[in-house]
């Protein structure tokens, strides 16, 4: 599949004007609006719009019975204030593209033109835009509408630009592809009391002392593991800064990320028998909840096949990773729903990394992106 060079041209503008108006996680009405303009050009059969999130989807329906094969791009900017000074950097302070969002978005936009020219033969495409990826709340958000209940895909499909690895390779896997990742919230109760008189109060310092040791013996961050589990301290507060007073109140804030979703259950089962021990042995008052969780991305090998024979109808450069990746991906919630696989296209060596303030999706990527999407496509329902 080539692309025009106009129709590419028209691409990186649109990445551009994207980049330039980042919105973040849960905010993302006008970058929505804007791709459901740019698709309405491009023929589907209809566009669907979330009800209760910006997500929408655009379906290429060959009208035929066929496979449901989905492609997944997302939405949403980082709250993160721009260091570049390009002229398409944000206009929008403290907020940027630093996750190549924008990039994806525009991958998805130009697999749209291929298939408005050669639209499936059977079965149907759909072009599925997700918001809130970053805050792992998207996904969840998408499978609610009634839409996508009505959907039942046969394959989903979604990638990643990585920088550290050469521009264009093809990073695939079997299995587990991106950890399971938890963030847990602690709250320890106790009872203020004179500093001079600390035996009248609940100081929490112990407890605190006691969680952040567990927490420590219990991670083990060998990701060529399979029991790999790692538990990193995020954020702790104990009392306040008055020297008259003894604490009362502690807070600590993990992330938790392991292989699979069962291991994640077991470890929150640990802590949770943990808290309880903690709270009987210091009279604490002991809340937690967890919250951005993302769930492990689970590739199915026949959908890596299908991304592996189009990297080598496409002679890219096919990297077969040996560990998943440590990160979470929202992805990772379709793919314990339905089949299908992720996949990470290098974005050059020395490209600045993900969510760094200098960080810019590279163009060059879009058209791999997008004929790595079609061959998929192809191999399916396509001419
Ligand atoms: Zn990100
Ligand atoms: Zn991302």
């Amino acid at each position: 599949m080539k692309l025009k060079p106009e129709t590419l041209e028209d691409l990186i503008s649109f990445r551009k004007s994207l980049h330039a108006n980042p919105e973040v996680s849960g905010d993302e009405s006008s970058t929505a609006a804007s791709l459901a303009t740019h698709l309405q050009n491009l023929k589907p059969t209809h566009i669907l719009r979330g009800r209760d999130c910006h997500g929408l989807i655009a379906v290429f329906d060959s009208g035929n019975p066929g496979k449901t094969i989905v492609f997944r791009a997302e939405l949403d900017a980082l709250p993160i204030t721009e260091t570049s000074d390009f002229q398409h950097k944000s206009l929008v302070e403290g907020v940027s593209h630093k996750c190549g969002h924008d990039g994806h978005s525009t991958i998805l936009l130009g697999l749209a033109h291929c298939l408005m020219e050669h639209p499936p033969e059977k079965g149907k495409v759909v072009l599925l835009f997700q918001p809130a990826e970053e805050t792992g709340e998207g996904a969840a958000a998408m499978l609610k509408e009634s839409f996508f209940q009505e959907l039942k895909p046969d394959l989903i499909f979604g990638l990643h630009n990585l920088p550290g690895y050469p521009m264009h390779q093809l990073l695939i896997k079997d299995g587990a592809f991106t950890a399971s990742v938890s963030s847990l919230v602690i709250k320890l109760k106790g009872k203020t009391a004179h500093a001079a008189e600390p035996e009248n109060g609940i100081n929490p310092a112990q407890a605190v002392a006691e969680i952040l040791l567990q927490m420590q013996l219990w991670s083990d961050n060998r990701p060529e593991e399979d029991e790999f589990q790692l538990i990193t301290p995020v954020h702790v507060e104990l009392g306040s800064i008055a020297y008259g007073v003894s604490a009362g109140a502690a807070e600590l804030r993990f992330t938790l990320r392991t292989w699979t979703q069962s291991q994640m259950q077991g470890l929150q089962d640990q802590i949770k028998e943990f808290l309880k021990r903690i709270k009987d042995a210091h009279q604490l008052g002991v809340d937690f909840y967890y919250t951005e969780e993302f769930k492990a991305t689970h590739n199915l090998p026949e959908a890596v096949n299908s991304i592996r024979l189009a990297g080598m109808q496409l002679g890219l450069n096919l990297k077969e990773r040996e560990q998943p990746f440590k990160w979470g991906e929202d992805f990772g919630l379709f793919t314990q729903h339905f089949k299908g696989a992720f996949f990470g296209l290098g974005a050059g060596e020395n490209q600045p990394a993900l969510h760094h303030p200098d960080y810019d999706f590279p163009d060059e990527i879009i058209p791999t992106g997008i004929s790595i999407f079609y061959e998929i496509y192809r191999q399916h329902l396509g001419p």
